[in-house]
């Protein structure tokens, strides 16, 4: 079974790739090209997993997070933050933020589904059985 991850990226090269990447791998993806349209594609489409940009329009990545975890419906549901943002103390500042990972740009292609895998449930993992190669 493939996951539904939403990607909240304004980057639209960042955004193809990453989507590329996911569909390769059998994942239905949704995207939000700002903050605001991020957390409400969250709340309207529930999406098995988030990634999320920090340096968003309209609503920062620190933004989003705030929104999403402060809803009793989505504290579970991970979200990840990639962001080139590589300052010593960042990847502190973002868990404590309440992102569930952190993620480095540029992504690595070769890496970038497995390393996503980390973040879902078996049985909604690229490799898990079921699931689809390349969902359109
Ligand atoms: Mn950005």
């Amino acid at each position: 079974m493939p996951a539904r991850i939403l990607i909240i990226e304004d980057n639209p090269d960042n955004l193809e790739l990453m989507g590329f990447l996911l569909r390769a791998h059998g994942h239905f993806v949704l995207d939000a090209p700002d903050g605001e349209t991020g957390v409400a594609l969250a709340r309207s489409e529930g999406p098995d997993l988030i990634l999320c940009d920090i340096q968003l329009p309209r609503l920062d990545g620190y933004g989003v997070i705030r929104h999403l975890k402060s809803d009793a419906a989505w504290r579970r549901s991970p979200v990840v933050a990639v962001t080139a943002f590589a300052m010593v103390g960042d990847r502190e500042k973002m868990l404590t933020a309440g992102f569930d990972g952190y993620l480095s740009k540029p992504i690595a292609p070769q890496t970038f589904a497995r390393d996503i895998d980390a973040f879902l449930p078996p049985q909604l993992r690229a490799g898990a059985p079921g699931a689809a190669p390349g969902n359109p």
